[in-house]
């Protein structure tokens, strides 16, 4: 059986006294599609910030590509950061966030450039090369030369997913991408994702809110509700078939 390239194990998070995951257990295979929905404030951007390790879980396990990202000790408790494992998986991790986060003084071929140089100590030549490629990707290969604010958003957007896959991750994650786009540039977002998708060999984890496009892309979909995974299986079974009646709510605001 193939290992899995993402494994949650029993992972809580606390803010303070309040408790948003709730034991989250969950195995993604290399290649697998998963789209998170659920209602707002249910723990879905914690997960996809705690795989980045910008979040530490309260407890748990959380393990990428075999390697487990924070020490325990014998009772199971979080100690530590296990550094060495960080700093491999943040290489093995992309991401692409809601408000595109570019650096706004610089080109859209330098926004591409900067990770290759920096983390992955690529020379300039091959980085550059492989920006180019990515930036033709995604349509943009008429604007290198371009900052981000001549940039309408939803290619700002493409720019963001370009400077993520240019690092070749293992697992991309997407944190719903789409949802400060204009109506009419939610489209061509989705457009390069199922592109990117159907090349096939990453990981790809997708909080969104667009119903239509999980069918359409997820091998797998999970409903987090008020922090715990409430309901999981292919797109089509949770989303079009389920009788899970918060879910059956949660979904009537897609309709
Ligand atoms: P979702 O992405 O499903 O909307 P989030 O993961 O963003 O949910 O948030 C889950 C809960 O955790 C929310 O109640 C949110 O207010 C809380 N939360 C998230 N991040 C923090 C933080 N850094 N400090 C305190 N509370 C937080």
């Amino acid at each position: 059986m193939t290992e899995p390239i993402v494994t949650f194990q029993d992972v809580h998070k606390s803010f303070g006294d309040v408790e948003v995951l709730k034991g989250i257990n969950l195995d993604i295979k290399p290649a697998e599609k998963v789209a998170v929905i659920g209602p707002s404030g249910s723990g879905k951007t914690t997960i996809i910030r705690m795989l980045m390790t910008l979040e530490k879980p309260t407890s748990g396990d959380i393990i990428v590509d075999g390697k487990n990202l924070w020490k325990m000790d014998k009772n199971g408790q979080l100690v530590d950061a296990n550094e060495k494992h960080l700093r491999e998986v943040r290489g093995d991790i992309g991401m692409v966030f809601q408000h595109f986060n570019l650096f706004p003084h610089m080109t859209i071929l330098e926004n591409c450039m900067t990770a290759p140089i920096h983390v992955k100590k690529e020379n300039k030549q091959t980085a550059k090369q492989h920006s180019i490629q990515m930036l033709e990707k995604v349509g943009l290969g008429d604007k290198l030369d371009n900052y981000p604010s001549q940039l309408s958003g939803g290619q700002k957007q493409r720019v963001a997913m370009a400077r993520a896959l240019v690092m070749r991750p293992k697992v991309m994650l997407f944190d719903e991408v789409t949802s400060a786009l204009d109506p009419e540039l939610v489209g061509e977002v989705l457009e390069v994702i199922r592109d990117i998708a159907k090349e096939g060999e990453m990981a790809m984890i997708l909080v969104t809110h667009e119903m239509d496009f999980a069918l359409d892309v997820a091998d797998k979909v999970l409903f987090l509700d008020e922090g715990v995974i409430a309901e999981q299986g292919t797109a089509s079974e949770v989303i079009e078939h389920s009788s899970n009646e918060r879910l059956q709510s949660f979904l009537k605001r897609f309709r």
